[in-house]
């Protein structure tokens, strides 16, 4: 049988199968539903985009996948030439992945090893935020900061390489005065922490992040997995504040098939570059640079330039903020609302249960998680659809 992520299996109620998937729409046999979940946010052009579809019929023609071990192709040289370019600063060296949380694992190891490569082995600490989420492998689990990995992480007691602060400058400011000489990277969700709650902070926080790790030689790391590709409004937060290591995935191809890349700058690459074989970077997922996901990210991109995305994410904004930010109701926290991403905190996560299978009952498929209901939407919804996601969740407060 199908063991199902994050749930308890004996009580889990049944999922929606889904039969066909097009646009915005999900398919059920019964019914047709607006994915108000991007298929975990990456889904940004909607389902059987015909140009994505036949970017990967082209590629299949030649050949599906070969290992970068030793091999290349045209569609991995392809996308690291335009990863190159359209990324900004010198992020320039591309390492592919499988997926976002290897990817991150990639991006620490980049960090550590960088400092080993040096002889300075006291640099064994990695600096993140409380509330992150970075991937749900060993390392990764490490690193975030979610209630849920702390059960499990208890077996090996309290991590003395991994410090949490909030996202405050003064925390900020206090851990790199205590800890500069044993840091070798902070790590963050840059502007919006997804799987920890959609918490936004400012980017005034990430500047001064920058100035601090120039001063003392840490690395910045953006795990923009989640907030790459528009998601917070801008393409990406790498834009506003430069980080020294980037990691993408979720979006970057579209959402068809599973993807990453860490992309460092020439500081980092360079720390691994010499005559020394120990030196090298000892990583090398199977299927990283699988070509049918390269030609469909090229694809993605593509689409993402030449069709202006950015405007498409500012009206999703705009109207998100039309419909729902004068709303209330005692039940709710706070109603945050960044780029493509809007979140509902209530107070008592009771209020949202039984939320997912009234938004289904009305055509639109939603995943809200503790205290959070929230939408991440395609970006070539139309209004009248996006609309129509805002005003189920409206509906759910009026009707209770
Ligand atoms: C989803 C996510 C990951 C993990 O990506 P996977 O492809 O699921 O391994 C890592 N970081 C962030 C910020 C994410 O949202």
């Amino acid at each position: 049988m199908i063991w199902y992520p994050y749930e308890q299996m004996k009580t889990m109620k049944s999922p929606y199968k889904i039969v066909n998937a097009e646009g915005v729409y999900l398919y059920t046999q019964e019914r047709k539903l607006i994915d108000s979940v991007s298929s975990w946010w990456s889904v940004i052009h909607g389902y059987k985009h015909p140009e994505l579809d036949h970017a990967i019929e082209a590629q299949l023609k030649q050949f599906a996948h070969v290992m970068l071990g030793g091999l290349t192709h045209e569609p991995v040289q392809q996308l690291s030439d335009k990863l190159q370019s359209w990324l900004p600063g010198d992020l320039d060296y591309c390492f592919f992945s499988d997926s976002g949380s290897v990817a991150v694992e990639v991006a620490l190891k980049m960090a550590l090893q960088y400092y080993m490569n040096r002889e300075e082995m006291q640099r064994t600490m990695v600096l993140a935020l409380e509330h992150a989420y970075h991937g749900d492998t060993f390392k990764t689990m490490e690193v975030g900061d979610d209630e849920d990995y702390h059960f499990v992480l208890k077996a090996y007691g309290d991590n003395p390489n991994v410090l949490h602060i909030p996202t405050k400058i003064s925390a900020l400011e206090q851990a790199f005065e205590q800890y500069h000489a044993k840091l070798n990277c902070f790590i963050v969700e840059p502007l919006l922490q997804g799987a920890g709650g959609m918490l936004m902070y400012d980017v005034s926080f990430l500047k001064r992040a920058r100035e601090l790790c120039d001063q003392y030689g840490v690395f910045l790391i953006f795990d923009e997995v989640a907030t790459g590709f528009g998601r917070t409004g801008n393409r990406f937060v790498a834009d506003l504040v430069l980080p020294d290591i980037l990691v993408i995935g979720k979006a970057l191809t579209g959402g068809y098939i599973g993807h990453a890349a860490t992309i460092a700058n020439r500081k980092v690459f360079e720390g691994f570059y010499d005559e020394n074989p120990d030196h090298a970077l000892m990583h090398g997922p199977t299927f990283m640079g699988n070509a049918l996901a390269c030609s469909v990210a090229l694809k993605s991109i593509e689409l993402f330039e030449k069709q202006d995305y950015m405007s498409k994410i500012r009206k999703i904004e705009e109207i998100t903020r039309r419909e729902l930010e004068d709303f209330s109701d005692p039940r709710i926290k706070e109603v945050r609302i960044m780029g493509g991403c809007v979140c509902i905190e209530v107070h008592d996560p009771d209020t949202i249960k039984g939320y997912q299978q009234f938004a289904f009952e009305r055509g639109v498929f939603s995943r809200p998680f503790l205290n959070y209901l929230y939408a991440m939407v395609p970006y070539v919804i139309e209004e009248d659809e996006l609309v129509k996601v805002l005003a189920t969740m409206k509906d759910w407060f009026a009707k209770k």
